[in-house]
């Protein structure tokens, strides 16, 4: 865990995208806002933070309140106000945009009331004083379940998150690129949870029917925050060099364990917002070329558009409409990348485009074009519907087929934003206590 513990170099490398507010420009933007009757930036964040409320307190010098209000909606706010994509949720609604004004620093107003709550030793408050009989197990300790579970011990149920890793946060811990969310701020928030009373087992990997069927012994309810599984491989000759590398272990590698060697000349396949953090990252680690190789057009790319930006000011550069075909690789190492041009096909599928093969020089390859379900543990949940992979629930609630089963997170939605698995989570959390309390009422 050398970075965890303070790697210099790495911190260096990876400051902060978005320095913190001092609390005289917090001051200042918060005044800017106007308290909106509507607020749409409030409907634009999947938490529905009362984002006026918040800065309001702000405004008026009450951090604490501030923090509380954030709280209150979005257990992860610390984080959420570092890695949202807030360009397209709530500082693109806000009503500034209207007048050609620069929109509210919503983000960063965020963050500076969860850092100054941070720093006073700020604490969870409980929901109820009532302890509860019921045990709820969450499997996975990523945002939807970490959500789930302090909703659930706020209102006094016994609460236990099973994690397979050996830290909590899934991808905010391991996933996040370093210089919008540190591994460090992510534990921290986590710390919180954990002084609610809510128990953690690391090391523990919930998969088959037998691990199912025990926990279904143990608990009343179970949530299934598990995410998603393995990346998906490129599936061409040389795939399976150890230079190909998975874009999101290397990013929980320089996050959480020793820096990885880079290479001179890195290939990032893919072009989603993991295939920017993993070529900006590969950048800052001290690659001299590195550049996303992606199949279709630019216009077809799923990276924001800000991302896209930064990237290019990162140094990465960008080949359109390529198609990986052939690792070749000698003795020392991978040699370079055999691509072709794509086109369309009548049958409106892509391919390679004869005669158009050429060698990308590199020695590292990065992928990441997509992951894979878990299936092995969904489909081992007896009676819980899947549909495309995922888990199909009750979107109000998060309640699944099977009435012991709740679920939030990638693992329903096929991979959406950190707050997006939050709402779910929370949803869910409710769901469950309210179930219960209509049965004791
Ligand atoms: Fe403030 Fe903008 Fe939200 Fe209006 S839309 S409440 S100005 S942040």
């Amino acid at each position: 865990m050398e970075n965890l513990s303070g790697n210099s170099e790495i911190a260096e490398r990876f400051g902060d995208l978005h320095p913190p507010l001092t609390a005289q420009a917090a001051i200042a933007e918060a005044n800017r806002c106007l308290n909106c009757f509507d607020a749409p930036c409030m409907g634009a964040c999947p938490t529905h933070i009362d984002v006026p409320r918040f800065i309001g307190k702000i405004a008026r010098e009450n951090l604490r309140g501030s923090a509380l209000t954030i709280l209150d909606a979005n257990v992860l706010g610390a984080s959420c106000s570092r890695a949202c994509p807030v360009e397209v949720l709530c500082e693109g609604a806000c009503v500034l945009h209207r007048y050609n004004k620069k929109p509210i620093e919503i983000a960063r107003l965020q963050r500076f009331a969860m850092d100054a709550f941070h720093r006073a030793g700020g604490r969870l408050p409980l929901k109820s004083a009532e302890m509860r009989a019921e045990k709820i197990a969450c499997i996975g300790a990523g945002p939807a379940s970490l959500a789930c579970a302090a909703e659930l011990r706020q209102r006094g149920f016994a609460v236990t998150v099973f994690e397979r890793r050996a830290l909590p946060g899934g991808l905010n811990t391991y996933g996040v690129a370093e210089y919008k969310l540190p591994a460090r701020a992510s534990l921290e928030e986590i710390e919180l949870i954990q002084a609610l009373g809510v128990e953690f087992r690391y090391g523990v990997e919930i998969r088959t029917q037998a691990d199912l069927d025990e926990l279904e012994r143990e608990f009343d309810r179970i949530f299934l925050g598990v995410g998603l599984g393995a990346a998906r491989r490129l599936g061409i000759p040389g795939d399976e060099h150890r230079d190909v590398i998975d874009a999101l272990e290397f990013i929980a590698r320089y996050k959480t364990a020793h820096p990885p060697q880079v290479a001179q000349s890195v290939a990032v396949i893919g072009a989603g917002n993991t295939a920017i953090d993993a070529a900006n990252a590969a950048r800052r680690l001290g690659a001299e070329n590195v550049a996303i190789l992606y199949r279709r057009s630019e216009r077809h790319m799923s990276a924001f558009a800000f991302e896209y930006e930064h990237a290019k000011q990162e140094g990465v550069q960008f080949q359109w409409r390529v198609i990986p075909v052939r690792i070749h690789v000698d003795a020392s190492g991978i040699k370079s990348l055999e691509c072709a041009q794509a086109r369309v096909n009548e049958a409106g599928v892509l391919e390679a485009v004869e005669g158009t093969a050429f060698h990308f020089d590199c020695q590292q390859i990065l992928y990441a074009i997509g992951q894979s379900p878990l299936l092995e543990l969904l489909s081992s949940v007896r009676g819980i519907e899947l549909s495309n992979g995922r888990v199909a629930v009750d979107r109000a609630t998060g309640l699944t087929s099977n009435p012991k089963y709740f679920a939030g997170g990638d693992c329903v939605n096929g991979g959406r934003e950190v707050v997006d698995a939050v709402a779910d989570g929370k949803r869910a959390g409710v769901a469950v206590a309210q179930a219960f309390e209509v049965v004791h009422a």
